[in-house]
């Protein structure tokens, strides 16, 4: 089975420079689209891995990350594209320490197990430094676009 793993900020929703911190903050990254349907239509299982420290801090809740991430997968859902699930980190490094927020791989480790994925066809697509981090230390390639862009340079990745 094979699988793109998904940063979420920057490349699935807008990234707007600070916490989303409610559905309203959320738009989609439209140029997300092409590539994101080219590889169902190929049959990639889309996985998203997002950092969410805002959590952490108090800045919005479980409940209140359960609707920004319900009116994602409904928009993305009327343009034909579904994701296998979202794993997030609710933890921030500067309140507590955890192994799955990004550069950690434990979130991607743990997609690769419960999907039983095969290293060699997942990446990951992420629009920062620790996005390519998290996916090398779970033993998958990361590759970063610029946050808020097209997908679509990345289309030639798609077996
Ligand atoms: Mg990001
Ligand atoms: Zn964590």
């Amino acid at each position: 089975m094979k699988a793109i793993f998904l940063d979420r900020d920057g490349i699935l929703n807008i990234e707007i420079g600070n916490y989303i911190c409610s559905k309203e903050d959320l738009t989609m990254n439209k140029g997300s689209l092409e590539f994101l349907k080219m590889a169902i239509s190929k049959g990639y299982k889309l996985i998203v891995i997002t950092n969410q420290g805002g959590i952490s801090k108090g800045l919005y809740s479980k409940e209140i990350l359960k609707t920004i991430h319900e009116k994602m997968t409904t928009l993305y859902k009327e343009e034909g594209v579904f994701f296998e699930e979202i794993f997030y980190c609710p933890h921030h490094s500067n309140i507590e320490k955890c192994l799955c927020r990004k550069p950690h791989g434990l979130m991607i480790e743990k997609a690769l197990q419960k999907y039983k994925l095969n290293k060699n066809d997942c990446f990951m697509i992420g629009d920062t430094e620790r996005d390519k981090q998290a996916a090398e230390s779970a033993g998958i390639k990361g590759y970063l676009v610029a946050s808020n862009s097209s997908l679509s340079p990345l289309l030639h990745l798609l077996a």
